[in-house]
């Protein structure tokens, strides 16, 4: 099939709700299937992601208030979907702030009523949240907003998670399969049943609420195999009939790759015991992927379907409804890992995204970066410690930031803000708005003998001076209003609105 038929036969593809054609490892992701339209988005958008318990706790107006009287906001993000949300505890490992009501319910699911029709070429069709009764955050929360000038977006936030499993009938079904045949709690995005369930929420938010929705954002932290070992999350996935099928059609050997990563799952457990191959374990390491080509083939099959499940979801949603912005959040491994930035390019991105919100969360970045360095040291770079290699990191990152022994006590700079946001403003060279991430009490979840950063007011405006300093067309406070202290949301705003009144004088 030529280029342009391919082209031709994605369009229709996606203008009938049906799956792009596999694209083979390396190649691109298709282009968007219809013309770009100019969309609305704001100019200098400020966004903030709020959880569905925090309406339902502290009522849709208090909330409403405060983050657009204190925080400056402009546009909610409200969680319609989630793949497991739990209130914070007083003293939990997500301390609540000073707002809020604690708890540990978890929610997942939706947050809204959708139609049945959506969801008619899906095993997956009942995932209605009922754990805040019948509270519908699309009916509770848009025309409020709308009435105090306030855009809203329908955050749809598609991360893996146990409790789904649990709850949705069949979502175990859709599930990726790991090396050894087992079931996970990653849904597999070369599954047609997930494939439509995503397409369904898409359509049934944009059809279902027309005047109410003004956009999504859509989101899912999820890496590929190869990735997902250095990070130490998970054994490799998937291989599933699904994802096998499309390997075979690609030329790529399933046994050969199973057999791959079981030799490199072997090398990291040898790296775990601290023992040493004769060569070291870089070199290991590399005669392993001479040995096996298809320990990379399988991680960019898994990319380029993740990413392909993107572009079809964005063309749908243009499709329908041309005018609203459609786009993406962008996980913090993009700012750690040089294996998952080769992975997700943003010159691809141009193709099919309107907006990318970016997860600079550099308060608790250094403390997530130093994991993330240990994650490094106990896999492909065991020959050398995390503080042996970190001038070397730094150097291919671009980073100027603190020795390791202080990453997660100084957090990272607002100088990495400003970097990640250039990074990306030239990257998609004015295609794709860029909104970083601004980390207002964003938790780190580490135990540790180190003690980590947390916001104050000075470093939430110096992260928000970085990001526009560096060409941002908005920001999103994060990650959740349900996280952060007061003060720190008010230093946000005051910064936000000083911004406004230097830029009109
Ligand atoms: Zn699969």
């Amino acid at each position: 099939m030529s280029i342009f038929d391919r082209r031709e036969f994605v369009r229709l593809c996606a203008a009938f709700g049906a799956f792009f054609a596999p694209a083979a490892p390396g190649q691109d992701v298709p282009a968007p299937p219809v013309s770009r339209v100019p969309v609305k988005n704001r100019k200098d958008l400020v966004g903030i992601q709020v959880r569905g318990f925090s309406w339902v706790d502290e009522g849709v107006d208090a909330v409403l208030d405060n983050i657009q009287d204190k925080g400056d906001v402009n546009t909610v993000w409200a969680y319609t979907f989630s793949y497991g949300e739990q209130r914070l505890e007083k003293n939990g490992p997500i301390p609540l702030p000073d707002h809020g009501k604690p708890g540990n319910t978890i929610a997942g699911g939706a947050f809204y009523d959708y139609d049945r029709k959506y969801f008619q070429n899906t095993i997956l069709k009942d995932f209605r949240c009922k754990v805040y009764g019948d509270f519908n955050v699309i009916e509770a929360v848009a025309s409020k907003a709308k009435a105090r000038g306030m855009s809203f977006f329908a955050w749809d936030l598609n991360n893996a998670g146990p409790t789904l499993n649990d709850t949705i009938p069949n979502y175990a079904e859709v599930s990726e399969v790991d090396l050894y045949g087992r079931g996970t709690n990653r849904p597999c995005f070369n599954n047609p049943d997930y494939r439509a369930f995503l397409s369904g929420k898409v359509e049934s938010l944009l059809l279902g609420y027309p005047s109410e929705i003004d956009g999504i954002a859509w989101g899912s932290e999820r890496m590929g195999p190869f990735e997902n070992m250095i990070g130490g999350i998970t054994t490799p996935s998937c291989f599933c009939g699904f994802c096998q099928a499309k390997a075979r059609a690609l030329g790529i050997s399933v046994g050969r790759a199973q057999s791959g990563y079981r030799e490199l799952e072997q090398l990291f457990l040898a790296a775990a015991r601290n023992q040493r191959p004769s060569d070291g374990y870089f070199v290991s390491f590399w005669r392993l992927l001479l040995k096996y080509p298809e320990i990379l083939s399988w991680e960019s099959l898994w990319t380029d379907s993740f990413q392909e499940a993107q572009a079809q979801l964005y063309g749908m949603a243009k499709a329908i409804a041309p005018a609203k912005p459609f786009g993406f959040h962008i996980m913090q491994t993009m700012t750690f890992s040089p294996f998952y930035r080769a992975e997700e390019d943003y010159a691809k991105r141009r193709n099919f995204a309107d907006f990318l919100k970016l997860a600079t969360y550099n308060t608790a970045g250094g403390a997530r970066m130093a994991k993330y360095l240990r994650r490094l040291s106990d896999t492909v770079f065991h020959d050398a410690t995390p503080p042996e290699f970190l001038d070397f990191y730094y150097k291919i990152m671009g980073y100027h930031e603190a020795p390791y022994d202080q990453l997660a006590g100084s957090g990272l700079s607002a100088d990495y803000v400003a970097r990640q946001t250039r990074q990306a403003v030239e990257g998609v060279a004015g295609e794709v708005q860029i909104y970083p991430g601004i980390d207002i009490n964003v938790p780190t979840l580490l135990k540790g003998d180190a003690p980590v950063k947390h916001s104050t007011p000075a470093t939430v405006r110096a992260s928000i001076e970085a990001a526009f300093s560096a060409g941002a067309d908005g920001v999103v406070l994060a990650r959740e209003y349900a996280e952060m202290q007061l003060a720190n949301l008010s230093a946000a705003g005051d910064a936000l609105r000083e911004r406004l009144v230097q830029a009109k004088s």
